[in-house]
């Protein structure tokens, strides 16, 4: 018996649907599992993925948060939303995020206006406005100095032994010289974390003086051409530039030795605003 045509092209047309189907349905499991990474989140993860795969940076988790930055907060004050001291909840929002409120518009002139800057936290967490990745363009290396840098913070435990110094060791100190003290310290640590930064990207293969050019391409986009004083928390951009210089004379007559990788993976949440590297367990 001859079946009619139509039941076929019936049943080919449901076989398509239903594997249309499946493979929307597979697409939106895959998708839920690797939500699309937003560029400047990719190129956070392909420059840490260099760094770690050429550096020993221990089993805690590293985060990575993309922000408005410190012109959201300028930006905030200004509006009246907020007092000078009160005003990082701004820096801090999610420029990925629709607030639908004026918030939108702060993270819009953030971006137009923000500039190359990096915090970290003690925890391990590192934030990079938006901006950054508008300004240094291709340069990812210079991306990756401001990184290697956040990173040696971290490692260091820099807030911690600031904080301690603070606390224990310079204690009897007047409080006039305890001020003057903490500042010289936190201006050492950010020497500190730039002769790491320097080392980091090296063993990484990122050749010539990388974070002395970063440096100054740094200084010269913010417009910052401070000089030291007492109560600065960074060294001034002469003295700044020429302890790099002299670290780099210094790293090139001693290359550091290789050292083991950090094998490790990487996961991005929208939901949290959050690219995480997770280190392999030994
Ligand atoms: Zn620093």
């Amino acid at each position: 018996m001859t079946l009619p045509a139509w039941p076929k092209a019936s049943q080919a047309i449901g076989c398509t649907l239903l594997a249309m189907g499946l493979g929307a349905l597979g697409l939106a499991a895959w998708r839920a599992g690797h939500p699309p990474l937003p560029a400047e989140y990719a190129t956070l993860r392909a420059v840490m993925g260099r760094l770690a795969q050429h550096n020993s940076l221990g089993q805690n988790p590293i985060g990575f948060s993309i922000n408005n930055g410190s012109y959201a907060a300028s930006l905030a004050q200004m509006r009246g939303f907020c007092k000078e001291e009160n005003c990082d909840f701004y820096a801090q929002l999610d420029p990925y995020k629709n607030y639908s409120k004026d918030w939108d518009e702060i993270s819009r002139q953030s971006y137009t206006l923000g500039d190359v800057e990096g915090w970290s936290t003690a925890n391990g967490s590192i934030e990079i406005p938006r901006a950054a990745f508008r300004i240094y363009g291709r340069r990812s290396g210079w991306l990756a100095c401001t990184v290697a840098h956040e990173i040696a913070h971290i490692q260091r435990h820099h807030l911690f032994t600031a904080s301690y110094y603070a606390n224990n060791t310079i204690r009897s100190a007047s409080a006039p010289k305890q001020e003057q003290l903490n500042y010289v310290k936190s201006r050492q640590q950010e020497l500190e974390a730039d002769r790491d930064a320097a080392v980091i990207m090296a063993r990484a293969g990122y050749g010539g003086r990388i974070c002395l050019d970063a440096l100054i391409f740094a200084h010269k986009s913010s417009g910052d051409g401070s000089a030291t004083e007492p109560k600065s928390t960074h060294p001034g951009y002469d003295d700044r530039i020429k302890a790099i210089t002299k670290f780099y004379a210094h790293l090139e007559k001693h290359p550091p030795a290789k050292t083991s990788g950090t094998l490790g993976q990487f996961h991005y949440s929208p939901a949290d605003n959050l690219l995480s590297f997770t280190p392999s367990q030994n």
